[in-house]
């Protein structure tokens, strides 16, 4: 099965609309895939109707803003329903300080003599609630700071740099239950990518599985062949359920195109497998 649980739309930080997204994943091969837009369900319908239309199978899913011991995680929403009133009104508040927060991202990059930060990644966004960092990546680029998206991210936009605004995202318990209390299952995205030691990792894990959630993305776009292994080892020795995911944002912008990423490993339970 060639699956793909984890991309963005123009909905958030995606450069891609979803007819052209799932045109791209069908001609890459995709036969199951879900649309996970940061804290926003609002391109589902269409994802849904534009893959179906194609033959792809399709469920509803949501990249979910978290935050763990103050460090930025990201859980992933998958089959969730895109009506349940919690987690409407859960990414709803999250999408507000979403807002207030670019507002400080603005006013950083000024003082470090940046002008112009805010509006610049608003033409990207289209929408203050839906401005991440990647928008003003995108800014930062074009004007020359850094050579590519990527690079923005070695000079600002982090802990101790230009633009970084520390910030509270959903907690990890409320996150993983409006996923589920939605229907859906709570998966970590890309755990390859967050600055925690080995045991650090095991205690987040140990907390995830015990509060509820139940996958981790062992085949994803950010991680390294050495870190797929490493991630398949701890989905079986935590019962956690396998997820694969490009983390496509748009051509140019993604190390891994749609679909194209190994499968999982042998011996790990896809999450799609009840679906
Ligand atoms: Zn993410
Ligand atoms: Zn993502």
């Amino acid at each position: 099965m060639n699956a793909d649980l984890h991309c963005h739309s123009r909905a958030s930080d995606g450069l891609l609309a979803a007819d052209i997204l799932a045109e791209r994943a069908r001609n890459r091969g995709v036969e199951l895939i879900s649309l996970t837009d940061h804290d926003d369900l609002s391109a589902l319908a269409d994802m849904r109707r534009e893959a179906e239309a194609r033959g792809l199978r399709f469920v509803d899913g949501v990249e979910i803003s978290a935050c763990w011991r103050g460090i930025g995680i990201h859980v992933l929403g998958l089959n969730v329903d895109p009506g349940d009133p919690s987690l409407v009104a859960g990414l709803q508040a999250i999408r507000d300080s979403r807002a207030a927060r670019a507002v400080a991202m603005g006013e950083s990059l000024a003082r470090s003599g940046i002008d112009g930060a805010l509006a610049g990644a608003l033409s990207y966004a289209g929408n203050p609630a839906l401005v991440s960092r990647t928008h003003f990546a995108r800014f930062l680029a074009e004007r020359g700071h850094a050579r590519d998206v990527r690079s923005v991210f070695q000079r600002f936009l982090i802990e101790g740099k230009p633009g970084f605004v520390a910030h509270q995202w959903a907690s990890l318990a409320d996150a993983v239950r409006w996923v589920r209390d939605s229907g859906g299952q709570a998966v970590v995205a890309h755990p390859g990518r967050y600055p925690l030691s080995e045991a650090a990792l095991r205690e987040f894990l140990e907390e995830f599985r015990a509060l509820g959630g139940s996958g981790i993305e062992v085949i994803s776009g950010a991680h390294t062949p050495d870190q797929h292994d490493n991630f398949a080892a701890l989905a079986r020795e935590f019962g956690l359920l396998g997820s694969r995911g490009s983390d496509f944002h748009g051509p140019g912008e993604s190390r891994f195109d749609l679909g194209s990423l190994p499968p999982l490993p042998q011996g790990i339970n896809p999450v799609w497998s009840a679906w």
